[in-house]
């Protein structure tokens, strides 16, 4: 009993920095409140650790949008050309998934954007659309300086893009570029969007509530509609646009290290972006699996994990997989299949290592649910303030696979956010492809109150 009470004071050392208790959730709230009016202001936006990007999207569909409509779905896990239809009876879409080798993607810009538009052809021609000019929304998920619905400069590339010649450049301009080169004249861009917002956008066609996007897959990142009066990089006063969060780099000006832990600055500095993304890389799926990696390895070390006896299948880079969380943490499932799982990583586990490995999983996803509902209370109390109400009501539309597939990170994540914005009233929507949709909802919208 003497030594089990050991472990359990050992185990409780190696977690205790991964659980955070309510205050330190508000103080992460505050933190981000403070960032976002920091990211507003015209003179502080420079320094702010988000970006808080102007979309120029004021407003959500209102269910009257029709039409015929082209998307294109860049920085996702595939690049996709879409052909989408708005009708009365709802929206109908043919999408086709085309590949960017690698050495397209690090190439140059123009051979970027040319195959682009060859993908284009391709689908045109496939579907018969040849002959007519659809407007055309373009989702491109990389953080850019918008100037406009069709003008948007990219700031850098990220998930491993980086095309030369395109920072700093108009986006939309460098496919109607493209597309003069290739000689294709049936092409009209009338808007880029981040696929944050297409999600928002996608879910308020069913649902005029929805205000807010936000993607929790590879990376983490959010949108919501702020009061023009609000936003101090944009000029006007009147009625309201949605914000591009960028709230992945939150952290990343130091704010966040009193939340950091070992396994967190290990696991950042062995990424392609050291410094980069602090709040992402706890939350998303990117690295949810090689944060506990990084405790199995120290509670190995300790002698409190499998033996002492690190395989040199642990010791590898990514080898451990954020769907294993999903399993392991699985409600009712046995002990068994979490050893089969480490089996397979070549780990001779015990019982009592299945039972300790599970607990890490759940410290790592709960604090990953918390964080990100903290962000969210710091939007939603937001739009609370700016609207002068003692109540709100609004929706979320959610995308992303590891919100969609993990457990229990979404109950967590909402029951946090009622602990942290309790005058709130926040629904949950899953977005279904948000980024197709939300693209020609864009191009709608735009039409629409063009
Ligand atoms: P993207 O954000 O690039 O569009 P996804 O939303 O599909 O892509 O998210 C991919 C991420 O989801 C990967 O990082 C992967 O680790 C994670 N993932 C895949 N399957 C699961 C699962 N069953 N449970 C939790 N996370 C998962």
């Amino acid at each position: 009993a003497l030594r089990l009470a050991a472990q359990r004071r050992a185990v409780n050392e190696v977690l205790g920095p991964l659980r955070l208790t309510h205050a330190d959730l508000e103080k992460v709230q505050a933190l981000m409140r403070q960032e976002m009016e920091r990211g507003l202001g015209k003179h502080t936006n420079a320094t702010a650790s988000v970006r808080m990007l102007p979309t120029y999207v004021s407003h959500t569909p209102n269910g009257t949008e029709r039409g015929d409509f082209l998307a294109l779905d860049l920085g996702g896990t595939n690049f996709r050309v879409l052909v989408v239809h708005v009708t009365e009876e709802g929206i109908s879409m043919a999408s086709e998934i085309y590949v960017i080798p690698a050495a397209i993607m690090r190439g140059t810009g123009e051979g970027l954007f040319d195959h682009i538009i060859d993908c284009i052809v391709d689908f045109q021609t496939k579907q018969n659309l040849m002959t007519q000019a659809l407007p055309l929304g373009f989702t491109f998920s990389f953080p850019c300086q918008q100037v406009g619905l069709d003008k948007a400069l990219l700031l850098t590339w990220t998930k491993g893009f980086t095309a030369s010649g395109c920072v700093g450049q108009d986006v939309v301009q460098l496919l109607r570029d493209a597309a003069q080169r290739k000689q294709h004249s049936g092409l009209q861009v009338v808007a880029l969007l981040n696929d944050t917002v297409g999600t928002m956008m996608s879910c308020g066609y069913d649902d005029p509530k929805c205000e807010i996007g936000l993607i929790v897959g590879t990376g983490t990142n959010a949108c919501y509609m702020e009061e023009m009066r609000n936003v101090g990089t944009v000029e006007g006063d009147q009625g309201r646009m949605c914000i591009n969060m960028e709230w992945g780099a939150f952290g990343d000006n130091g704010c966040l290290d009193h939340i950091f832990t070992h396994f967190d600055r290990v696991v950042d500095e062995t990424t392609i972006n050291p410094g980069k993304q602090r709040f992402e890389k706890l939350i998303s799926g990117m690295y949810l699996g090689e944060i506990v990696r990084q405790i199995l390895l120290v509670m190995t070390e300790k002698q409190l994990l499998f033996q002492g006896r690190p395989t040199s299948k642990l010791q590898t880079r990514n080898i451990f997989q954020t769907k294993f969380l999903s399993t392991i943490e699985l409600n009712g499932l046995a002990l068994r299949q979490i050893r089969t799982i480490l089996n397979e990583l070549e780990l001779d586990a015990s019982f009592e290592d299945s039972v300790l490995l599970r607990e890490v999983c759940q410290a790592v996803s709960l604090r990953a649910a918390q964080l990100c509902a903290a962000g969210l209370a710091a939007v939603v109390e937001k739009m609370r303030e700016n609207r002068g109400l003692d109540r709100l009501s609004v929706s979320v539309g959610v995308d992303g696979t590891l919100y969609k597939l993990h457990p229990c990170f979404s109950h967590n994540l909402q029951k946090t956010l009622k602990d942290l914005a309790p005058n709130c009233d926040v629904s949950f929507h899953l977005s279904e492809d948000g980024s197709g949709k939300g693209a020609a909802l864009v191009a709608a919208v735009a039409c629409r109150t063009a």
